[in-house]
């Protein structure tokens, strides 16, 4: 729900999925250094020695919001998957929503490690993982309980739609999304294949679109924006 508007990406390493489709493999082991732009959208980069400090984030961030005031619209928390670090981020993220709004990007399957966050967030934004598309298990129960939890907060869903993506699956994913709430937002994105091309048709996306506009208020069909604009 956040496309277009510009955040600070905070990333951290590693995952407990394996999709099929990551575009962040190889995270698995925590890195021996941090990487930092100093200036943003400049991609003036410092390597600094793991772990860094909540300190040296935060002032960084802090020089962000001072030197270009209201350029950032929230912090993004990504990965990997950051509720993998919990107790770091339960520390973090009150000092760092003195800076911006806290905007958490999940895989929506840590129901546990995300109770003892939600005071400290503003927007989530989790991931039904499709069978079809990840090549995972099933994690159908995980997202119910999560998506339970992050309904506290102003959340959306987001599905990733591969070639061999069903209508069934869709229709689950929405269900469940409906029990909770339909005025959820849910985000259809096709799967962008190595080569860059998408992998499921405009015709296939709007199809998809029908199936869960049945089900939930808002459907958007959004793409992998940053792959367009070729940021990381
Ligand atoms: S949940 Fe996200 S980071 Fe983890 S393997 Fe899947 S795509 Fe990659």
């Amino acid at each position: 729900m956040q496309v277009g508007l510009r955040q600070v990406f905070l990333r951290f390493a590693g995952c407990n999925l394996n999709c099929s489709f990551c575009d962040t493999p190889g995270m698995s082991e925590v890195p021996a250094e941090c990487i930092l732009e100093q200036t943003p959208g400049r991609e003036d980069l410092v390597r600094v020695a793991n772990p860094v400090t909540c300190e040296r984030i935060v002032e960084l961030i802090r020089g962000w919001t001072r030197n270009w005031p209201g350029l950032h619209h929230s912090i993004s928390i990504t990965g990997g998957e950051p509720l993998l670090h919990g107790r770091i981020l339960e520390q973090w993220l009150p000092e760092l929503r003195k800076l911006l709004p806290i905007y958490l990007e999940t895989n929506g399957t840590l129901p546990k490690a995300l109770a003892p966050l939600l005071p400290h967030l503003d927007y989530i934004g989790m991931d039904f993982k499709l069978p079809s598309a990840t090549g995972c298990q099933p994690l159908w129960e995980e997202h119910r309980q999560f998506l339970e939890l992050a309904a506290q907060k102003s959340v959306y869903v987001k599905l990733v739609a591969g070639a061999t993506t069903t209508n069934e699956e869709v229709e689950l994913s929405c269900r469940m999304i409906a029990e909770v709430d339909r005025k959820i937002p849910l985000i259809l994105q096709p799967m962008t294949l190595p080569e860059g091309r998408l992998a499921i048709s405009s015709r296939r996306a709007l199809e998809l679109q029908e199936v869960a506009g049945v089900l939930l208020d808002e459907v958007r069909v959004i793409p992998q924006t940053h792959k367009f604009l070729g940021v990381l």
